[in-house]
């Protein structure tokens, strides 16, 4: 079945628990979804139509995959790149694996491990994150807020830091939207602190 789009920030701002086997409608729907949404999406993930569960569909070719539970257990080759979202207004800048190795339960619940490159590697790290919660933009401005916690948290071993730095300064009207934003953390913040109380938050 067709499900509609979430777009709320703070339902989509949840992480995602495991799926397992009750979750198979959820599977049927998110893949009936994706088929209806091909002109403008190329993967999803399940909270996008409502359903917390780690289950992301994508296209790969003419095809589309399902994973459940998906982890990725390798990546090389980072890259800065943009992106957009069916569920957000607007674009993003991120950082993403050229090339991942992935763990999976594969739509019958068998298990799988697979590598991709390039776009498809793009799009799966793309849901993945979804199923953790972390996206970005409100409003249709240009806005990593929550993504932005999320990059300071691994900015050890990315250049998160020095990209946001790099997106501000472009920002001609920044005092602005650095006001708004604050604003925006705030209660970003308290969605995610919400979240973090669940018991499947790390
Ligand atoms: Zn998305």
């Amino acid at each position: 079945m067709i499900r509609p789009i979430v777009r709320d920030p703070l339902f989509l701002s949840q992480k995602s628990a495991p799926a397992d086997e009750g979750d198979r409608q959820t599977i049927t729907d998110l893949l009936d979804t994706l088929r209806a949404n091909l002109d403008r999406c190329v993967g999803m993930a399940a909270n996008m139509i409502g359903v917390r569960k780690r289950i992301i569909v994508f296209c790969c070719g003419p095809f589309q995959m399902v994973m459940v539970n998906p982890q990725i257990i390798a990546g090389t080759g980072e890259y800065e790149t943009e992106e957009g979202c069916l569920s957000l207004t607007g674009v993003r800048k991120t950082r993403r694996y050229k090339k991942i190795t992935v763990k999976y339960l594969d739509r019958d619940f068998h298990p799988g491990t697979g590598s991709y490159e390039g776009f498809t590697a793009q799009i799966i790290q793309h849901e993945i994150d979804h199923c953790d919660g972390i996206l970005i933009c409100t409003g249709g401005q240009r806005d990593p807020c929550v993504r932005r916690m999320s990059v300071r948290a691994r900015s050890g071993r990315t250049a998160g830091k020095q990209q946001t730095g790099a997106e501000t300064r472009k920002n001609p009207g920044r005092r602005v939207m650095a006001a708004e934003k604050s604003q925006r953390l705030k209660r970003s913040r308290g969605a995610l602190s919400a979240a973090e109380r669940t018991p499947s938050d790390e």
